[in-house]
């Protein structure tokens, strides 16, 4: 089957379910963008798909970038002068800065504050903070908690080590009928946040179990990397594969029950930009569509100058625009399976209109052909409008997309007008260019 079939022999509810199952399971993690947290992650979507794991030596240098020192830990806490835990990384990994150097030592509430961080507009949530670059270690809580703290001696302890390892990450290379590839990029860098991270990671495992199923035109790469470094990482590393990159998407924050919003490629104008242009409007759904900047995820790698790559960011809420972002409230009530279906439903259709994206050259090009000879004209479930935009445009330049977008015809009546066509002997495939 291919990923047209694949895709109406799926139920995407009972996928966004099987998609939220995953993500409960990897939740509790304590990952990071390197250490055992990102492999056992690893290790568990390699259940779901046949994940080539790759580990990149600390210090390895990755164009400007250099590899990090790998980052384990195993606990951490701050305790009274009662000796009562009062922030326990066991509670939520959260409560820890994420990279934080191991520390265990006696200080007074004002030092302690200087390695606290809080969110005072959110005082029931916790932060999620980082400090990858710059050695620092700390505690993130709530501002609630935070403003409860007494005057007295503290025991701060941080059970971690940040050592000369690698960095981690899982590549699943699918080939396909041609060597131009579809790259579907993923981070699973954070520890316990549902949307940003975990939801990507998700739709990233079950897209490509359910591609790897059956045929595709295009070669598929998927990629579960760290945010930022494991683009970088892998772009440094690869640059030669990344020239058979015609199409790619950044999944993230695919879960919440915001509308789909999709960020266009540097480019702007490439098919992977169209295709989900295309399959948003027809869809009737809300959705937005966005320029691209530079922020926000790996499309900022891709897209450097240097690379500029057709690849889009499929998102629902963008980042920065729900309070929940990078706090404790992205958690497992933040995401829905519904969400989770319906953004596999729209990618599945967005890849399977780019694997039928194809170019025709019209047999029968002077004068119009006699359709209804060919009982073609009037026959029930034949829209002869659409026969003939593909048969005038049909001139071995215009793809089936473009003819859509000059007909506003929908992907799907094309691609039947040309189906009948070319069973006709009134059309033939012309490679591609
Ligand atoms: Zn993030």
């Amino acid at each position: 089957m291919n990923i047209s079939e694949l895709k109406n022999s799926m139920d995407p509810k009972n996928v966004g379910r099987e998609m939220y199952q995953l993500i409960v399971e990897l939740y509790p993690i304590c990952r990071s963008i390197t250490g055992n947290g990102f492999r056992q992650t690893m290790e568990i979507l390699r259940r779901y798909i046949p994940l080539q794991i790759h580990e990149v030596p600390s210090g390895t240098k990755v164009f400007d970038w250099v590899v990090p020192k790998e980052w384990n830990i195993k606990d951490a806490f701050v305790k009274n002068s009662k000796g009562e835990k009062i922030i326990d990384f066991q509670k939520s990994n959260l409560h820890v800065l994420n990279y934080s150097t191991p520390v265990k030592k006696a200080v007074s509430l004002k030092e302690l504050k200087e390695h606290l961080f809080t969110l005072p507009d959110h005082p029931d949530w916790i932060p999620y903070k980082t400090s990858y670059y710059r050695e620092n270690w700390g505690f993130c809580l709530s501002h609630q908690q935070f403003l409860t703290l007494e005057d007295e001696e503290y025991e701060v302890s941080i059970d971690s080590t940040l050592d000369s390892g690698s960095l981690t990450y899982g590549e699943l290379y699918l080939q396909g009928e041609e060597e131009n590839e579809i790259l579907i990029s993923c981070h699973g860098c954070h520890p316990s946040l549902a949307n940003d991270n975990l939801s990507g990671v998700s739709l990233a495992t079950f897209l490509a179990k359910l591609i790897s199923s059956g045929s595709h035109r295009y070669s598929y790469r998927f990629l579960f990397i760290p945010g930022t470094i494991g683009a970088i990482t892998w772009l440094a590393l690869n640059e030669k594969k990344a020239s058979s990159i015609k199409h790619g998407l950044v999944l993230t924050g695919v879960g919440d029950s915001g509308k789909i919003t999709y960020k266009k490629s540097r480019r702007g104008d490439s098919d992977i930009d169209r295709a989900a242009a295309h399959v948003l409007k027809h869809s009737g759904d809300p959705h937005e569509i966005v320029d691209f900047y530079p922020y926000g995820y790996d499309e900022r790698q891709y897209c450097s100058p240097g690379f500029n790559l057709p690849v889009g960011r499929l998102s629902r809420t963008p980042y920065g625009r729900y309070p929940e972002y990078h706090t404790s409230a992205d958690n497992l009530d933040f995401v829905h399976a519904e969400s989770l279906g319906d953004s596999y439903s729209k990618v599945l259709e967005i890849l399977s209109l780019l694997g039928n994206n194809r170019t025709y050259l019209n047999l029968n090009p002077k004068c119009e052909p006699q359709l209804g000879r060919r009982g073609l004209y009037s026959s029930p479930g034949t829209n002869e409008l659409a026969l003939l935009w593909v048969l005038n445009f049909s001139d071995g330049h215009n793809t089936l997309l473009d003819i859509c977008e000059k007909s506003a015809f929908e992907f799907a009546s094309i691609q039947d007008a040309a189906y009948k066509l070319l069973k006709n002997g009134l059309l033939k495939l012309c490679l591609e260019k």
